[in-house]
């Protein structure tokens, strides 16, 4: 199969509406990263999806909409929780994903789950594409399963030339980093993933949000996710991530040791002249948004010019660092070294 990368024209939303409308995988571009979208309500389309990323079939999709109104139109959820509404009205069209029960959704879609994931997005080629195609569109991230996440269309090209017909060329991903999820669907508000939208901001909403444990630890043996996805080495780069937690002083003279050959540093703008090595700066140390949107094409970047070792700074795990704390640890097999 030929893949085309095209234009957001009226004509190309048309053209990739009507083939994910007829059950076509098509790489569309969003706020958040890059998504792999299949028509929501076709179970043989999503299915498709799971076999071009290489996807493990227990992990989930979100179903994405134009309009809060085609939650109630297409009987996405069962029903409509008081903290969902809240949220609803405070964070979309944006990144953030909520769970609730799950209405008429094909399993491909839900994994089996009684629930399901849904999010409006605020880029706009995300919600005329959705509106061409006049069905919810099921999308994950449009990379190969475990690696990082696209953040450009060129990304999504790396990844799935010859096995998509469509691409649509948004251009580069403004949060970078996946979508916020929560769940509804319990008694309490419970974070899933963190992103764009923060805990704080979540709280201010609708009070007490608790954090799911996957979010900021490595799963215990045995234990189920609440978020399928959460469970996997994820957002990997080939090259081993180190990540280390110390001050930026202990980080910097660690990586001036221990720098050769293969070795990739991520670090901040301001860092850049301190440390002797290969860098790739994420930018401005105290701007987080600005590092979590850099972070994906960074580690993918690194790979291209083929270091083997990447060392990393351990951000915090707090406010709007956690959505970056939460993919470097699974992009280093959820290991921190601590500098002494
Ligand atoms: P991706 O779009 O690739 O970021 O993957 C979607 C994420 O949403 C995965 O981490 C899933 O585990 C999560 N997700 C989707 N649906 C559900 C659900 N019904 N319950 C819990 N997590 C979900
Ligand atoms: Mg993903």
């Amino acid at each position: 199969m030929n893949t085309q990368l095209l234009l957001p024209t009226k004509k190309n939303i048309s053209l990739v509406g009507q083939a994910l409308l007829t059950g076509n995988l098509v790489g569309i571009p969003t706020e958040t990263v890059y998504g792999l979208a299949a028509n929501a309500l076709d179970g043989n389309a999503v299915n498709r999806i799971f076999a071009a990323k290489g996807r493990p079939a227990d992990n989930p999709l979100i179903v994405h909409i134009s309009d809060i109104d085609q939650i109630e139109k297409f009987s996405l959820v069962s029903e409509i929780p008081e903290s969902a509404k809240k949220l609803m009205a405070a964070f979309w069209p944006g990144p953030l994903t909520i769970i609730m029960k799950k209405g008429c959704v094909p399993n491909e879609v839900t994994a089996g789950l009684d629930t399901v994931a849904v999010r409006f997005p605020s880029h706009v080629v995300t919600q005329r594409i959705i509106t061409a195609a006049g069905c919810p569109l099921a999308a994950p991230s449009a990379n190969t399963s475990g690696k990082p996440s696209p953040t450009t269309a060129a990304h999504v090209f790396h990844d799935m030339n010859g096995k998509i017909p469509y691409i649509i060329d948004g251009g580069a991903c403004e949060v970078g980093v996946e979508s916020t999820v929560v769940t509804t669907a319990g008694d309490v508000p419970v974070l899933l993933r963190p992103g764009g939208v923060t805990h704080e901001q979540l709280e201010s909403v609708v009070g007490h949000v608790e954090i799911a444990h996957a979010v900021l630890e490595r799963m215990n043996d045995g234990e189920t996710a609440a978020s399928p996805g959460m469970k996997y080495k994820h957002y990997a780069p080939s090259a081993d991530v180190i990540l280390l937690s110390g001050s930026s002083e202990q980080y910097i003279s660690f990586v001036n040791e221990h720098i050769s050959d293969n070795t990739a540093a991520l670090c901040y703008d301001e860092d850049v002249d301190l440390i002797g090595g290969k860098t790739y700066s994420l930018g401005h140390k105290d701007n987080y948004e600005e590092q979590s949107a850099n972070l994906f094409s960074v580690l993918r970047l690194i790979d291209e010019e083929g270091y083997n070792t990447i060392y990393a700074r351990c951000p915090e795990r707090t406010g709007t660092a956690m959505a970056l704390y939460n993919r470097l640890i699974r992009a280093a097999g959820f290991e921190v070294m601590e500098l002494a």
